[in-house]
């Protein structure tokens, strides 16, 4: 295993391993970037196959926080947490402890959030024992970000087809949603209501019965659903959905969706871009999540909440119009406007836009 020398290090100012004989708990919490703010980011658990694949995410995944929060106009830096099990399995009090305790010997420099195989129970369970936990409070979703999210990127779709068809509304508009989760579930929702045919998958049989019948969407099978004949591709399940492979077969001119890191590697945004596909960067249009989380724990007006998501659908303007002006893919211009606005911060934190 290497950490400095691997790719996905980008110079993360704190990278911090934890085990717990007693517990079981094998976990990561990777610190990217603080000049913003703490380091805020979800706690994943996952059956990770190896250390190394427990490495990369948590590495790609807290720099993707950076970015995230500093293009969402947040006061928060990057930082991510992975817990190496099987959420079916292994979750217990004692581990919920024993994370707890890894987070709180950071002294507040990471505070955790929900992630893929969390959820609002395992949070509340570990602010027993550490402050530094968010998204449970007592909102009108009990805290889960995920209809935050799901709004952000359906605000993002909206504004990527006005930007690419010229689309004012969504009505008739094909849209093929991959994973019917926590956030899926709720975008396909959106979709459903504002006029969209919606194409959807799911591995979870549950989860795609659950969405016919409630929702009217279309079952399409897991392997198919990226190459639906659709207006839009939304991949809204785990990261890695567009590589080589896949960006080949699509037939979708705009691919939005809440997915954390879908390019699998850099080069993925130019081969999008070269098939003329609009890519919307996945950690601009998932921020409805995070900001959602940043108003919980600041204690925020809730009802300024949506027009702050709302906010995501301009950044999202701004950075398509800089990518059709330069040539250059989507990905790296968002990742530019992110750098340039983390530079303008001076070493009190300030100098952060605000779009709140
Ligand atoms: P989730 O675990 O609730 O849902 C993921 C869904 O995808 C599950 O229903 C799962 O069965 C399904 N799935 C897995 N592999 C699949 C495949 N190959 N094909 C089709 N379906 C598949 O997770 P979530 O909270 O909805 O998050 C979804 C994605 O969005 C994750 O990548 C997450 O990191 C990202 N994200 C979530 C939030 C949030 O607020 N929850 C915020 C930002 C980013």
């Amino acid at each position: 295993m290497t950490v400095f020398t691997a790719p996905s290090f980008d110079d993360h100012e704190k990278v911090v391993f934890a085990a717990d004989r007693a517990s079981g708990l094998r976990a990561i919490i990777a610190v990217h970037d603080t000049r913003l703010g703490a380091a805020v980011g979800g706690c994943r658990m996952f059956p990770y196959g190896s250390d190394d694949e427990a490495l990369d995410d948590v590495l790609r995944l807290s720099r993707g926080m950076t970015y995230k929060s500093a293009l969402a106009g947040l006061p928060l830096g990057g930082g991510k947490s992975v817990i190496i099990g099987d959420p079916a399995q292994d979750k217990t009090p004692a581990l919920w402890r024993a994370m707890a305790e890894f987070i709180e010997s950071l002294g507040g420099r990471y505070v955790a959030a929900e992630d893929s195989g969390t959820a609002v129970a395992d949070l509340r369970a570990m602010s027993q024992h550490t402050s530094f936990v968010s998204g449970f409070a007592a909102t009108e979703h009990g805290g889960d970000p995920s209809p935050s999210t799901a709004l952000g990127v359906y605000v993002a779709i909206r504004r990527a087809l006005a930007h690419r068809l010229g689309a004012s509304d969504l009505q008739g508009v094909r849209v093929a949603v991959q994973g019917l989760g926590h956030v899926g579930y709720a975008l396909a929702e959106l979709l459903v209501k504002a006029g969209a045919r919606v194409l959807a998958s799911d591995i979870n049989g549950a989860n795609i019965a659950r969405a016919e019948s409630e929702l009217g969407v279309t079952a399409v099978a897991a392997d198919d659903i990226l190459f639906a004949d659709v207006d839009v591709v939304a991949p809204c399940a785990l990261g890695g959905a567009l590589n080589v492979d896949s960006i080949a077969k699509l037939r979708a001119g705009i691919v939005a969706g809440a997915a954390n890191n879908q390019l699998r590697d850099r080069a993925d945004g130019a081969r999008l871009a070269d098939r003329g596909i609009l890519y919307c960067p996945d950690f601009l249009i998932n921020a409805g999540g995070i900001i959602d989380v940043h108003y919980q724990r600041s204690g925020l007006d809730r009802s300024a909440l949506p027009s702050h998501i709302e906010s995501i659908g301009d950044r999202l303007g701004e950075v398509l119009e800089r990518a059709d002006q330069c040539h250059q893919p989507t990905v790296d211009i968002a990742e530019t406007l992110a750098e340039e606005l983390l530079d303008c911060v001076n070493p009190r934190g300030e100098g952060l836009l605000n779009v709140a």
